[in-house]
């Protein structure tokens, strides 16, 4: 069910990432918004590769999860490829966090409650690691929806992107397993939530970025996330005691001892109520409403007229 390249319509300029642009568009016949994501493919990229990236990302289509951004095609075109996707018109949480500072902690419990449940479905029902897990690849809307994007389903294309990558204030949410380039799995996702809620609620990044943009500096970042301590959530800002425990554990350096999205699913932080004689839907509902205000808070509206002023 591939959508057609040639009638999407730009509206503005989203977002540039490490990886290439991402634009609003419209889709003629539908008048629906998408998210257009282009990136550049080198020429030295084999053709062979690049047929099966795009073999690879049909892969997309068949993943369905209220929690993951919906996937409506790929296509590959004079020197790059094009990805068409669910447009989220409240943005990503880096973007909200740009403008926001921090992120309270009930909201940010009703964030992992969503994220965990996509890390379900990728990780028990599909079997995916989503390998790229940050603040930029966590969407919301002012439905009060959170959706993840950018996942890893293809290997080659990952491998790609990765050669493409560009380095600005480089940070990495990456588990010490993965660095030291030993076998890793879906506990390296578990670890970049971890990185990435620390970020969410304090308004900084754990380690001291790569400000410097050298490749010398972003190594010894690096070897820090392998050698120190994992960074904890600071005691200042007041903190329950449920969301220290549930960041430290998914910061266990020893990605065995590291628990499994379905443990994470009853940790007090996000389990809605262990109590089962209250309604789930009831509470899943409240949650929204609350992501709801929150995303109202942080005025869409306006971030969107600055993207199309832009
Ligand atoms: P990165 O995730 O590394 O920042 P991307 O190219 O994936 O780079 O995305 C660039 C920016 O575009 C993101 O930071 C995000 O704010 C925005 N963006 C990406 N996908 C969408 C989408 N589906 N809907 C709305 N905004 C998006
Ligand atoms: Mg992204």
């Amino acid at each position: 069910p591939n959508i057609d390249f040639s009638q999407l319509e730009e509206v503005a300029l989203i977002g540039r990432g490490g990886q290439g642009v991402v634009r609003k568009v419209r889709y003629v016949p539908t008048q629906q918004f998408m998210a257009l994501k282009t990136v550049p493919i080198a020429d030295s990229v084999a053709d062979g590769v690049k047929s099966e990236i795009l073999m690879e990302l049909t892969a997309l289509y068949n993943c369905a999860s209220p929690h993951i951004v919906k996937f409506y095609g790929a296509s590959h075109l004079r020197g790059r490829i094009q990805l068409a996707m669910e447009y989220m018109n409240a943005g990503s949480l880096a973007e909200i966090l740009s403008t926001v500072g921090r992120i309270p902690e009930d909201v940010l419990s009703a964030i992992t409650l969503r994220v965990l449940k996509a890390f379900h479905y990728l990780h028990v029902d599909r079997r995916i690691i989503h390998r790229d897990i940050k603040p930029s690849n966590i969407l919301v809307n002012t439905a009060g929806e959170v959706k993840i994007c950018d996942f890893g389903v293809s290997g080659q294309l990952a491998n790609t992107l990765a050669m493409a990558q560009t380095r600005v204030g480089t940070v990495t949410y990456m588990s010490p397993e993965r660095i030291r380039s030993q076998p890793h799995s879906a506990s390296a996702d578990i670890w970049s939530l971890g990185i990435t809620l620390i970020e969410l609620a304090t308004g900084r990044f754990p380690y001291p970025p790569d400000v410097t943009n050298s490749p010398l500096q972003f190594w010894s970042l690096l070897r820090l996330v392998v050698n120190t301590d994992s960074p904890t959530l600071p005691e200042h800002f007041g903190f329950s005691p449920e969301f220290h425990s549930f960041v430290a554990l998914c910061l266990d350096k020893d990605m065995e001892a590291r628990p499994s999205v379905t443990e994470l699913l009853w940790h007090p932080f996000i389990c809605l109520d262990t109590n089962v004689s209250v309604d789930q839907e009831a509470l899943l509902a409240k949650q929204t409403r609350l992501i709801r205000k929150w995303v109202a808070t942080t005025d869409p509206l306006q971030r969107e007229v600055t993207k199309i002023e832009a």
